[in-house]
C-alpha cells in the first residue's frame, strides 16, 4: 500500500555506523522508515508495515500517543533537567512509587537507569553491594544462563550467554561467571505456551553452586521468558526451582524482565505471572513505550535497607548513578505509560487477545521451512530452518517480511513475534497474513535451502558456537 509519506534517502548513510546491523547490507538497499503512526511505520519507499515486533519489544503502547507527547512536552516546558545526584525533582519520586505499586512482593525500592544494559549493570553492582553490607565480600560470582541476553555492557555481556555477543571481548570479561544450559528442548518445538518438560535444567544450578561454592555467588540472573535468542519459554516449575536453589544457597535471584516487564505476558511482571518472586527485577523498553531511554531496577527493601545501614549518615550509600539516571522528560513519559497502562486496563487486554496470538501464530507451522514456534502471552518466536549458514534464512525472512508489510525483529534464524499490546484481532490477522506472504516469497524463490537439525547437541553446537 503506498503512503504520502515517501522522502528521499539521505544524501549519504557513508558515516553512521549502524548498531547491531549489517552495515552493508543495509548500505546497498536501506530500510528507512520515515513515519510511524499507532501501530504503522512508514518508509522511505512508500510501503506500510504493521509494528509486528512493537519496535524492539519497546512501543507497546503504539506510536504517536497523545498523552504520552504531551506530558514529555508540558515537563520540557517547566523542568528540562536536574541534575539527580544529591537532590531530585518530584517526579522521580512520584513514579517509583507507581512503579513499587505494581512489583511483586516487597520489591519497593526503584533505581532509575538509562536502558536495559545499564539496568542490568545495576542490578549486579548492587547484588554485589548488598553482600558487601552484610559482610559476605566472597559473594562476588554471577550465574547466568546460555542464550540469555541482557545488554552490551561489559557485565550484562558476562551474564548474557550468547557467544557471538562476547567472542570479541573475551579478555575483557567479568570473571567468576558460569552458565547454566538454556531451556530450550527439542520436544518444546512447537508447543503452545509453556512446555511440561525441562525443569531438572534449573538444576544446573546447583552443579554450579557446587562447583564455585553457593556461598560465593551472588545472583542467578535469567530471563524469565528469553527474548532475544526467539522466545523461549521457561519449563513449567522451572523458575520455581531456581528459586529454591537460590534460596537454599541464600543466591539472590535477578529476573531481566526488559522485554517481559509491563505487560508482556499479561500480568504487570513475568515474576506475577509465573508465580515466582525474584530479589531484583531489571525493566526498561515498554517503561517509556520506547519514547524516551531509560531503565529501572526494583529491589527487596532488606537489599536496600541494609546497604543503607552499612553507610554512616551523610555518606553516599551506592557509588553508582548515571548523569540521566531518572531525568524529568524519561520520568514524564513513564508517568504517562502508567497512567494508559490503567486507564485502558492493558494488562488485562494483552491476557484476552493472548490466545487468539497463540491460535495465528502456530498456524504458519504448515510452512515448509518453519523449525519451531512457540509463545506466551503477546511473544513469539518462531525458528526458520537454517540455511547453509546460520543466520542467513532469517535474515532473508525478515527482509521478505518486510517487504511484504510487517516488521518484525529477526534474531539469527528465528524470528521474533511481539505485537503493540494495543492490538486488534484483525492487526494479529495482518501480522500473520503478512508473515505467511514474506515467507512464503521465499519458499518459492527457493531461497531456502533447508539443514535438518541432526539433534540436539547439533543444534546447540550451531547455535552457542557458531552463530548466535
Ligand atoms: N535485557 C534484556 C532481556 C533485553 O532484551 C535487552 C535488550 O534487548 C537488554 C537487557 C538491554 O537493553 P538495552 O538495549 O536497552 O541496553
Amino acid at each position: 500500500m503506498s503512503t504520502s509519506f515517501q522522502s528521499k534517502i539521505p544524501n549519504s548513510l557513508n558515516e553512521h555506523w549502524m548498531p547491531f546491523s549489517s552495515n552493508k547490507d543495509f548500505k546497498k538497499n536501506p530500510r528507512i522508515i520515515v513515519k510511524a503512526e499507532g501501530i504503522h511505520l512508514h518508509t522511505h519507499d512508500g510501503k506500510t508495515l504493521i509494528d509486528g515486533s512493537s519496535g524492539l519489544y519497546c512501543n507497546p503502547l503504539g506510536h504517536g500517543r497523545k498523552e504520552i507527547i504531551e506530558a514529555i512536552k508540558n515537563q520540557l516546558e517547566n523542568l528540562d533537567y536536574t541534575m539527580p545526584f544529591q537532590q531530585g525533582y518530584g517526579g522521580s519520586f512520584e513514579l517509583a512509587t507507581m512503579i513499587a505499586q505494581k512489583t511483586p512482593e516487597d520489591l519497593n525500592r526503584i533505581f532509575y537507569t538509562i536502558c536495559g544494559s545499564t539496568a542490568v549493570e545495576t542490578a549486579i553492582k548492587i547484588a554485589v553491594a548488598y553482600f558487601r553490607s552484610i559482610g559476605q565480600n566472597n559473594r562476588f560470582k554471577f550465574v547466568g544462563r546460555e542464550r540469555g541476553y541482557h545488554g552490551m555492557n561489559i557485565g550484562a555481556l558476562t551474564v548474557g550467554g550468547i557467544p557471538n555477543n562476547s567472542k570479541e571481548f573475551k579478555n575483557i570479561l567479568m570473571p567468576g561467571v558460569e552458565h547454566m544450559r538454556h531451556t530450550f528442548l527439542p520436544e518444546h518445538k512447537f508447543v503452545k505456551g509453556q512446555p511440561d518438560t525441562g525443569s531438572e535444567l534449573a538444576d544446573d544450578l546447583e552443579v554450579i553452586a557446587k562447583k564455585l561454592g553457593g556461598e560465593n555467588i551472588a545472583a542467578c540472573i535469567v530471563e524469565p521468558i528469553a527474548g532475544s535468542t526467539g522466545t523461549l519459554i521457561p519449563p513449567k516449575n522451572y523458575l520455581q526451582k531456581l528459586r529454591k536453589i537460590c534460596d537454599k544457597h541464600g543466591i539472590l535471584l535477578i529476573f531481566d524482565e526488559v522485554v517481559t516487564g509491563w505487560g508482556r505476558t499479561g500480568s504487570a511482571f513475568a515474576a506475577q505471572e509465573f508465580g515466582v518472586t525474584p530479589d531484583i527485577i531489571t525493566m526498561a523498553k515498554a517503561t517509556t513505550n520506547g519514547i524516551v531511554p531509560m531503565g529501572v531496577v526494583a529491589v527487596r527493601e532488606k537489599i536496600y535497607q541494609s546497604v543503607m545501614d552499612a553507610s554512616p549518615d551523610g555518606a553516599v550509600e551506592l557509588f553508582h548513578g548515571y548523569t540521566y539516571s531518572g531525568i524529568p522528560v524519561a520520568v514524564s513519559a513513564a508517568i504517562a505509560v502508567q497512567k494508559i497502562f490503567e486507564k485502558e486496563d492493558i494488562f488485562n487486554r494483552v491476557k484476552q487477545i493472548s490466545k487468539y496470538f497463540e491460535d495465528g501464530l502456530h498456524s504458519l507451522k504448515d510452512l515448509d521451512c518453519i523449525e519451531s514456534i512457540r509463545n506466551y502471552g503477546l511473544l513469539g518466536g518462531v525458528d526458520i530452518k537454517m540455511r547453509d549458514k546460520p543466520g542467513k534464512a532469517g535474515f532473508n525472512v525478515y527482509k521478505k517480511c518486510y517487504d511484504a508489510g510487517v516488521n518484525i525483529k529477526p534474531t539469527g534464524d528465528a524470528l521474533i513475534i511481539a505485537p503493540p499490546f494495543v492490538c486488534e484481532k484483525r492487526d494479529i490477522d495482518e501480522i500473520i497474513e503478512k508473515m505467511r506472504l514474506g515467507i512464503q516469497t521465499i519458499i518459492n524463490h527457493k531461497l531456502i535451502r533447508i539443514i535438518h537439525y541432526g539433534s540436539n547437541h547439533f543444534y546447540k553446537t550451531i547455535l552457542t558456537k557458531k552463530f548466535i
